[in-house]
């Protein structure tokens, strides 16, 4: 199937990728659908949403696990929801019950979400079996039993047998955790015929088409707090991009290593020479590392009063870089113009406070003007985007996943991935 091609011209709504993907073969495999009636089905969702208090600040997640769970409830399954939220001490602690979730979920679903106040117990096994067909149910967070997390298999695997045990079938579509080797992600589907959830599938489809043969040029942006934090994705990327533009609190460890002096800014001392060796590959590779050469400067962490722009030669020893300058976050956005594939992961700058946000917005608004694949990966910056205003649907897919997402552009196995392709039980 190939990609739609969107119509011309910066401000015309167009049709895009990931929309396509999700529609046209990325849902549920249709035989496995084709199961599920009258079936009870555990659901690994990724439901780990931020609260202040018990209000939900952003519902991404919840959005983004309704099309599995709505597709399961439509084919007449028993649906039943485990996820976790927060880091809990693998005991029940009311300040990270997913009640506030389940309320959520079922304003969405548009029906009622039965909730089970503990994980495998008594009132799991009682929700789970006052089911109709078609209905919906989550279990309090999987998190409040130490089982969940543990090093020790058998300790994992005796928490799993509980799990497996409330369900006929395991779909898996938590793509936030499929980096995780935990009971609800990896050992359940070990115990049951198992599925990939439509999400999944999607995250890993956009992924794949950012490692095997992505359509040039291909332009990485990278930025967000430390460079130590994205060392595996350059270093995997940077034999593939064809453009790698770097801001963010990582980009002064870069300036640096080209001599240049950065005052207080976040420095990682430590990562200069791989630094400086990725810069001696790309030269090699003929790839293009661009970084920025105007930096907004304040003179102590978020003093917006003091912003100002300096150029990246001349940054103040006793200030700090906070964001990249306009005339950087025009040369970037010049830089994704023809892009056909972009991968984007951490903010420009300290999007959290106007005056630092003005580089992650210029860089968000080019990759709405993407002709061709745009991925916004990482909590932050999905985060950013939102909270700068831009419609999602701007863009060809926003990971729900930071971790998991890292960690496939890194080369690494996902066991939660690895596990869905051996035989279920
Ligand atoms: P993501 O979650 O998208 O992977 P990160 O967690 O790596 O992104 O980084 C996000 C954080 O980086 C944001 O909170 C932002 O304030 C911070 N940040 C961006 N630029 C700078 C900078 N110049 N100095 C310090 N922090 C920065
Ligand atoms: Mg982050």
């Amino acid at each position: 199937m190939g990609l739609l091609q969107p119509a011309r011209g910066p401000h015309r709504p167009r049709r895009r990728y990931a929309l396509t993907l999700v529609t046209d073969f990325n849902g549920l495999a249709p035989d496995f659908l084709a199961t599920v009636a009258g079936k009870r089905v555990l659901v690994r969702s990724d439901l780990n949403v931020p609260l202040d208090g018990g209000r939900i600040t952003d519902d991404g997640r919840i959005r983004a696990s309704v099309p599995t769970i709505k597709a399961l409830a439509e084919a007449g399954a028993r649906v039943v929801v485990t996820a976790h939220l927060g880091r809990p001490d693998g005991a029940p602690d009311p300040a990270y019950s997913l009640a506030p979730v389940a309320a959520r979920l079922g304003e969405l679903l548009g029906a009622p979400v039965a909730f089970a106040s503990d994980t495998v117990g008594a009132s799991a096994q009682e929700t789970v079996a006052g089911l109709a067909d078609g209905d919906v149910a989550l279990l309090e967070n999987v998190r409040f039993n130490a089982g969940e997390t543990s090093k020790d298999d058998a300790v994992r695997g005796a928490f799993a047998d509980e799990l497996a045990a409330l369900a006929d079938a395991f779909v898996s579509d938590g793509f936030g955790v499929v980096h995780r080797k935990q009971a609800s992600v990896y050992d359940v589907a070990q115990r049951l015929p198992h599925a990939m959830g439509g999400l999944v599938a999607t995250e890993i489809d956009v992924l794949r088409r950012l490692t095997v043969e992505p359509e040039r040029p291909y332009v990485v942006v990278l930025g967000g707090s430390k460079v130590s934090d994205k060392l595996g994705v350059i270093d995997n990327l940077l034999d593939k991009a064809d453009k790698l533009l770097i801001g963010g609190g990582m980009v002064f460890t870069f300036l640096k290593a080209d001599g240049l002096e950065v005052g207080k800014s976040l420095l990682e001392e430590d990562q200069l020479d791989t630094v400086r060796e990725y810069q001696a590959r790309a030269k090699e590779l003929g790839v293009e590392i661009v970084l920025p050469t105007d930096i907004v400067v304040a003179d102590s962490f978020g003093d917006e009063a003091s912003a100002r722009v300096v150029a990246a030669t001349d940054i103040p020893a006793d200030a700090l870089g906070l964001d990249i300058g306009p005339v950087s976050g025009a040369a970037f956005a010049a830089a994704l113009a023809d892009a056909k594939t972009v991968f984007w992961n951490g903010p420009m700058g300290v999007f959290e406070q106007a005056a630092f946000a003005e580089g992650t917005r210029a860089v968000a608004d080019a990759l709405t003007r993407v002709d061709g694949l745009s991925v916004v990966g990482g909590g932050d910056s999905a985060a950013a985007v939102r909270t700068l205003g831009f419609d999602e649907a701007a863009f060809g897919h926003i990971s729900t996943g930071g971790g998991a997402s890292l960690e496939y552009l890194e080369g690494k196995e996902l066991p939660g991935i690895t596990v869905l392709e051996e035989e279920g039980a």
